[in-house]
């Protein structure tokens, strides 16, 4: 299967309109860092420079803590069908708005523009639509007849999904009633910028979103923030350790949303072109820098050899390159870091025997690449085959049966997602049930809905994100 050639499609640059340099959003209104510091925000296609921001010092997370603070007595104390109409506000101006962010959440984070067009920005505005919808009925949170909101909520995101982790983060917490200082990963802050111009836009009432850019220090000043009653993080599971023993014996409220290395099982009756297509958007989506991926194949061996054939043919017709292409399936690494990372880890596996392949692929010279990768003869001790790659590294493991199949599954200190195909409903059901992972899709893979739940097991994390359990992690009642 030869890889089809298009003509170029780009998407227009024009529609956003970036400004030389950005404060930081506290109390509605932009102003410079108290220490006066800022770093370049840089497009990791092609290292250019996008804008400087503000670096957020320890003094600048306690102004936004004290403004969300005083926004939190207004706030918790409106009706919920008025904090309701911001929040319905908010995502109509998503919606309208979506071209604008779908181009710069690109342009920040090096990911194909048809991704952050058809699902990251799509799903942000859901997700604020969904709890705009659960501001007026807090009482069937599951947390009896008057919950309260916790307060203010220290709020750290990874740079993966900028926008949509901003969402499920901020949408639950305003429904709530709590207000928040939101934390944006240091090389992708654009779009909680242009996420702040929507909140002055929305009329949305000073205080009650405040964003605070920079590198981990200040995450940690909002994590160690004495006014801070809540803290939601997703990360790294080295990084979510480290909040955990910070807000031990504290009285602050923790959710923690960490990594993952997730099977995908294909079973020998399984549609195999589907399946197919489900292994490749399990791994290759977003560059894999996706905390659900597939990352582990667990194919049965009686269709091992030919299923890796038809998934070398599918891997050869990934298009790479310029993100803002409309015809791009995969494009940059989000930092110089993560691609060193994710090479050190590509070369461990080859040093520890197991087999590399890559799609023949013509990478661009400037900017952080890697190309789509496949690994066979992979044995469960490999560290491709326990640790967080977070790139376009697929790992290859066979099993017979069900039940190896399972414990080699569940072999990980992680237990986020999985996913099974195979034309048996039973199987189905019995996979599900014992594999240890928040999210199990069958015969599909990385469905969001701002409805389910997600979050997971084991090293990571704990507490869960989105529908009714996403919204009682930012309430406290009567009923546990
Ligand atoms: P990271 O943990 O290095 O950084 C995440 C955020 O935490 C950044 O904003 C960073 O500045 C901040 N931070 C770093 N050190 C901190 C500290 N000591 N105190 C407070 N904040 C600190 O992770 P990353 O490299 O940005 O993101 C990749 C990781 O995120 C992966 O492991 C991935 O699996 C995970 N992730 C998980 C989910 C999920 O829902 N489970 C979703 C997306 C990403």
């Amino acid at each position: 299967m030869a890889r089809i050639e298009y003509a170029p499609a780009p998407e227009s640059r024009s529609v956003v309109h970036l400004r030389p340099s950005y404060g930081l959003f506290i109390d509605g209104e932009f102003v410079e860092p108290t220490l006066g510091e800022h770093y370049t925000s840089v497009n990791p296609a092609d290292e250019t420079a996008l804008a400087e921001v503000s670096e957020g010092s320890a003094a600048d997370v306690d102004l936004a803590v004290r403004a969300a603070r005083r926004a939190f007595t207004r706030w918790s104390r409106m009706p919920g069908a008025e904090r309701a109409k911001y929040l319905y506000r908010i995502a109509r101006i998503l919606q309208e708005r979506a071209r604008e962010f779908a181009v710069l959440e690109t342009l920040d984070n090096g990911k194909p523009i048809k991704e952050s067009r058809d699902t990251d920005i799509p799903l942000a505005a859901a997700w604020f639509f969904h709890y705009a919808g659960w501001a007026d009925k807090l009482e069937y949170a599951g947390l009896g007849p008057d919950p309260r909101p916790l307060g203010v909520a220290g709020q750290v995101i990874p740079w993966n999904f900028p926008m949509l982790m901003l969402a499920w983060k901020v949408a639950p917490a305003l429904a709530g009633g709590n207000t928040v200082v939101l934390k944006p990963a240091q090389t992708t802050p654009l779009t909680a910028l242009l996420f702040a111009e929507v909140c002055q836009q929305a009329d949305l009432p000073a205080g009650v979103v405040n964003i605070v850019t920079g590198h981990n220090d200040t995450g940690a000043a909002v994590v160690a923030h004495k006014g801070v009653d809540k803290i939601a993080f997703t990360g790294s599971t080295a990084v979510g350790r480290r909040i955990a023993e910070a807000v031990a014996g504290t009285h602050k409220r923790v959710t923690l949303e960490l990594g993952g290395k997730g099977a995908n099982i294909v079973f020998a009756d399984a549609a195999i072109d589907q399946a197919v297509e489900g292994v490749v958007h399990g791994i290759y989506f977003n560059q894999g820098h996706v905390c659900c991926a597939g990352s582990r194949l667990l194919v049965q061996e009686s269709i091992a050899e030919e299923f890796v054939a038809r998934l070398k043919r599918r891997m050869g017709t990934l298009r790479v390159g310029d993100p803002l292409d409309k015809n791009t399936d995969v494009g940059a690494i989000n930092s110089s870091m993560q691609l060193a990372r994710i090479s050190e880890l590509a070369d461990s596996g080859v040093a520890e025997g197991a087999t590399m392949w890559q799609a023949d692929c013509a990478l661009p010279s400037r900017g952080f690449w890697f190309a789509p990768t496949l690994f066979t003869d992979v044995a469960q001790s490999h560290r491709i085959a326990r640790e967080e790659i977070f790139g376009p590294v697929l790992s290859t493991l066979t099993f017979r049966t069900p039940s190896e199949a399972i414990e080699k599954a569940n072999n990980t200190q992680y237990g986020l997602a999985a996913g099974i195909w195979t034309e048996k409903g039973s199987l189905i059901l019995k996979m599900a049930n014992e594999l240890r992972a928040g999210v199990v899709w069958a015969n599909t893979y990385n469905k969001f809905d701002p409805a389910s739940p997600f979050g997971g097991y084991k090293e990571s994390g704990y507490g869960r994100e989105g529908g009714r359990q996403g919204l009682a992690a930012y309430l406290e009642g009567d009923r546990a």
